[in-house]
């Protein structure tokens, strides 16, 4: 839940602005595990709703590309979206509005930019060597005990040929 009152806004004149500053530990966003979520959030009430914009940083949970452990990757994201009066509909476009009482529950907006801040690639550093493609142990770890001297497996004797010729 990223729950904030927005009761002074909602019948507020248009143009009306406030800001409200985000500091959460760790939370559930649905399928999203976020270690951290900061930032400072604008909202302005406009005609049909109130505009929420602002930056936000986090850390989501991921699964590194090249060792496949989960680590939290550091996310920042621009984020903008019109959150609805009570009793309008929802979509996919527009997925939040404030209740009778004046709060809104960011949370389905703050997913959604998260999961588009997610790096395609993830590394959990840039250093991390990866697992072993000979025996599948995790190399950081110590895991590879193949050493130098394995025989290799005939299926990456090509990319060896490649790491030789540079
Ligand atoms: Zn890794
Ligand atoms: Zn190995």
């Amino acid at each position: 839940m990223v729950r904030i009152r927005l009761s002074s806004l909602t019948n507020a004149k248009v143009g009306q602005r406030e800001s409200v500053g985000l500091n959460l530990g760790q939370l559930s966003l649905d399928d999203l595990s976020v270690a951290y979520l900061k930032g400072v959030l604008n909202f302005t009430r406009v005609a049909n709703g109130i505009l929420a914009q602002g930056t936000l940083n986090a850390a989501v949970a991921t699964e590194c590309t090249r060792c496949l452990e989960l680590f939290f990757a550091p996310v920042v994201v621009e984020l903008e979206g019109l959150i609805g009066f009570s009793g309008a509909s929802l979509s996919p476009e527009r997925p939040v509005r404030v209740t009778e009482e004046g709060w809104v529950d960011l949370a389905p907006l703050v997913r959604e930019y998260l999961w588009l801040g997610l790096p395609a690639n993830p590394v959990c550093s840039p250093t991390c060597a990866g697992l072993c493609p000979r025996c599948g142990g995790n190399i950081d770890r110590g895991e590879c005990s193949c050493g130098d001297k394995a025989p290799i497996d005939p299926r990456w004797a090509v990319l060896q040929t490649l790491l030789d010729g540079e």
